[in-house]
């Protein structure tokens, strides 16, 4: 991709920079890759970082792989209740509140604020020597604006200059594809220049709907390599059906040892998302 450059991790994760959008994969891999951890990374820029998701594995890849401490992160986006995806929240909250003494920001909606506590961390967090705790108690919620409904939703939020618009995708869903009876998930235009979908379905329509709007130069995509979990994750032989122009500008994530067999440059894509690497843009 043009003007992207990649460099490579060196003693600790800096979380500031001289303002360049960077990207940092802490992990590029599925829900249970060991080898590859899960994918959750951080955008740095300027003064300020994001880390989006926040897995099982991703405490201890941040400590024991990157050597930066759990307690050095600020600012927190969930696309989905997986744990691959929210496993290390728990953690974050606990280091908040006892380590580092502060709270932690998370950029989350109501609807999704209400099921991550009440389906997911309400069992680790809800009591304390202080009482009955709340999500609020644990995180300073950063609630994105609504900016569209249909085709679906699209929430927008700023943090120091970097923009997140926030979209409703499609991960696991209903037989009848009903959103409303579907899993929530989301996921996220970063300053109009690289689409992440978050696990999702193959949905050419989002990929279409953002290259319309937006100057979209990257987009990073769910790959599900082997095709097991196709309906669920995008399979590498459905994404391989999408035109040239969306290929070449695709790197794929969220796959496991079975990646290793195949060249994704070969079929037209940009390639896999490599782990441990600053991505700068
Ligand atoms: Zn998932």
């Amino acid at each position: 991709m043009k003007g992207m450059v990649i460099s490579e991790f060196k003693d600790t994760l800096q979380l500031t920079n001289d303002g360049r959008l960077s990207l940092f994969f802490i992990g590029t891999g599925s829900a249970f890759s060991k080898k590859y951890f899960q994918t959750n990374f951080l955008i740095v820029k300027g003064n300020e970082h994001i880390l989006v998701d926040c897995g099982t594995l991703c405490a201890y890849a941040l400590e024991k792989v990157y050597n930066t401490p759990v307690t050095s992160i600020q600012n927190i986006f969930v696309t989905h209740p997986h744990a691959d995806h929210i496993g290390s929240l728990e953690e974050f909250a606990l280091t908040g509140r006892y380590v580092a003494k502060r709270k932690l920001n998370l950029i989350i909606n109501d609807k999704f604020k209400k099921i991550l506590w009440k389906q997911s961390v309400k069992g680790g967090l809800h009591y304390s020597e202080a009482g009955h705790m709340k999500l609020d108690d644990y995180f300073n919620q950063i609630k994105p604006e609504l900016i569209a409904k249909k085709p679906f939703e699209i929430y927008e939020t700023n943090i120091g200059s970097i923009n997140l618009k926030i979209f409703r995708s499609r991960h696991i869903t209903t037989k009848a594809h009903n959103l409303r009876r579907s899993q929530i998930s989301y996921g996220v235009l970063i300053d109009n220049r690289i689409l992440f979908t978050g696990d999702s379905q193959f949905r050419p329509e989002y990929l279409e709907y953002f290259q319309n709007r937006y100057p979209v130069e990257l987009i990073i995509h769910d790959c599900d390599v082997s095709g097991y979990a196709e309906g669920v994750h995008a399979s590498y032989r459905q994404l391989e059906t999408l035109d040239a122009a969306t290929k070449a500008k695709m790197l794929l994530v969220h796959y496991n040892s079975s990646a290793e067999k195949k060249t994704p440059e070969n079929d037209g894509f940009m390639g896999f998302v490599q782990p441990g690497t600053w991505y700068l843009f």
